[in-house]
């Protein structure tokens, strides 16, 4: 079976019994949650959010960049949203490689120059994080009265830890 066919099979299971059709699109708890993409990570899960609760914006590291930006700008004006909490996670992939790394990666293997592109990795986890809150914070696109909170989730231990 090819993974469409397997998902396609889970999900007549899940539509079988679903009865969230109901749900308002602006979050319920007016939080957009910003996050790794890394498959250990269920946002969900962790912490304790149903369907229609929040927004759970993910990329590699759950960097503030431009299209994250972009979405916490969709999320605030138009869906009501008022905090944001970004949250990175130990053993993060953005930990081991520098944008040279790849770049030199994607010459050989695709002969592309991604010589200027930033793939945004970082060396120390919890800056990163600190990083990131600091750029919301100074985006002239992110309102003032917008929370922003920043954590680090252990992958081993399944907690959450706050940045200051
Ligand atoms: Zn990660």
């Amino acid at each position: 079976m090819t993974t469409d066919e397997e998902f396609l099979r889970a999900n007549e299971a899940f539509a079988a019994t679903f009865q969230k059709g109901h749900l308002p699109m602006p979050p319920a708890r007016r939080v957009a949650v910003l996050t790794c993409m890394d498959a250990r990570l269920d946002p969900a899960r962790f912490l304790g959010l149903q369907e229609g609760d929040a927004h759970v914006i993910r990329n590699a590291g759950g960097r503030a960049s431009e299209d994250a930006i972009r979405s916490l700008v969709i999320s605030e004006q138009l869906l009501d949203t008022t905090s944001v909490v970004v949250i990175h996670h130990t053993d993060c992939g953005m930990l081991t490689f520098r944008n040279e790394d790849l770049a030199a990666k994607l010459k050989q293997e695709l002969q592309v120059d991604a010589d200027h592109i930033d793939f945004l990795p970082f060396t120390n986890l919890e800056q990163s994080v600190r990083d990131d809150v600091t750029t919301l914070k100074a985006s002239p696109l992110i309102p003032k009265n917008v929370t922003i909170s920043g954590f680090v989730y252990d992958v081993k231990s399944g907690r959450l830890l706050p940045v200051t």
